[in-house]
């Protein structure tokens, strides 16, 4: 962890030089300048802390993080990705609690044209909100809401199965983690009629991609397209992991299981994929920390090692656009935190989805 630390350090501070002055697409965690402050804060709770990263990090705050994604409202993008950062660096910059609150304040949850989306909508409010209301009371008004809007927008949709979304930012997989997160606060009515809608769904919606192997495609009916974070089978596993533990329900842990199994005959290598952790290699490594969070199975763990250790980050910043390095989805940051996540899976959370000490809590 101490070597894996200096890297850390060392790579941060490369990454603070190269994006100096460069744009970075989108407001929030995953794409934007704010995947920084929110990885010194994260890092922190493992003792990897360092005074020029801290102050890097405050500057973030200080400053715009990139292109606002007009409707977005959610932590991954979206405004809410800002009180998030803060709220992870609180501990070791007391300055930003009363920041996370005034934003919180006047925080706007009106909108919605992103619908029940985990990585820009009403899911990505819900698991976000979830992260701050313990600390920060000023939540919990807001999140009460936000939880209403989900389930009026989850619940129409209850049977509909055609062109569905089913991956982990956009679609099923990421509405059930959120939906279980509300309904562990404010019951939810349809809470059966959905899980088994979503088993049923999932089970069947299993397609052969172009070299015959069979993965679940980014939406029913279509084809299996990259098999990432974002969209296909490793972020389904990622989200039904969370939701099987947030419910304890066996139909998610089924899905989970069904999906490490459809992973395992799936090439995860450099070739075959990029490397970044929304639509690569590292999503996919993250994927098998979620799954080993949930069953303790040490072969999950050690895959993500592997495949954290098969990405050469230097190829990795070649590859990435000069907007994009500064991030966690799409840059170096994602390779910096998985690693680390993988040498303290039960202290570090998932990316942007610190909801598993909620399950321990129980
Ligand atoms: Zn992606």
């Amino acid at each position: 962890m101490v070597e894996l630390g200096q890297l850390a350090i060392q790579y941060l501070e490369l990454d603070e030089i190269w994006s100096r002055g460069a744009s970075t697409l989108y407001d929030g965690i995953a794409n934007s300048r704010l995947g920084y402050p929110w990885l010194i804060g994260t890092l922190s709770r493992v003792g990897i802390e360092h005074a020029t990263m801290t102050r890097f990090a405050r500057v973030r705050l200080r400053s715009p993080s990139g292109e606002i994604k007009p409707g977005a409202r959610a932590a991954f993008v979206g405004s809410l990705g800002r009180s998030l950062a803060r709220a992870t660096m609180a501990d070791i910059d007391p300055d930003q609690g009363p920041c996370v609150e005034s934003e919180l304040e006047s925080f706007v949850l009106a909108g919605g044209e992103f619908g029940p989306d985990l990585f820009l909508g009403t899911a990505g409010v819900v698991a976000g909100l979830a992260q701050l209301v313990g600390r920060y009371p000023v939540a919990g008004p807001l999140l009460d809401q936000a939880i209403d809007e989900l389930y009026a927008q989850l619940e129409p949709g209850i049977g509909q199965a055609e062109r569905r979304v089913l991956g982990l930012a956009h679609g099923l997989a990421g509405q059930a983690v959120a939906l279980e997160v509300g309904h562990r606060r404010r019951p939810c009515p349809f809470i059966e009629a959905f899980r088994a809608w979503t088993y049923e769904l999932v089970c069947a919606s299993v397609v052969d991609d172009a070299d015959g192997r069979p993965l679940w495609p980014h939406a029913v009916g279509g084809i299996a397209a990259f098999q990432g974070w974002c969209n296909g089978t490793p972020g389904m596993v990622h989200g039904f992991a969370l939701a099987a533990a947030l419910s304890g329900d066996r139909r998610y842990r089924a899905l989970t299981e069904r999906g490490l199994e459809l992973m395992g005959r799936f090439d995860f290598t450099r070739e075959s994929m990029n490397d970044t952790l929304c639509c690569g290699a590292l999503g996919v490594a993250e994927a098998y920390l979620n799954a080993f969070r949930l069953d303790r199975d040490p072969d999950h763990l050690e895959r993500a090692r592997a495949i954290v250790a098969s990405v050469d980050p230097l190829a990795m910043a070649a590859d990435n656009h000069a907007d994009e390095i500064a991030s966690l989805h799409r840059g170096l940051l994602g390779w910096i935190y998985v690693g680390c996540e993988c040498e303290a899976v039960d202290e570090l959370p998932p990316v942007g989805l610190d909801l598993w000490p909620v399950v321990a809590a129980q």
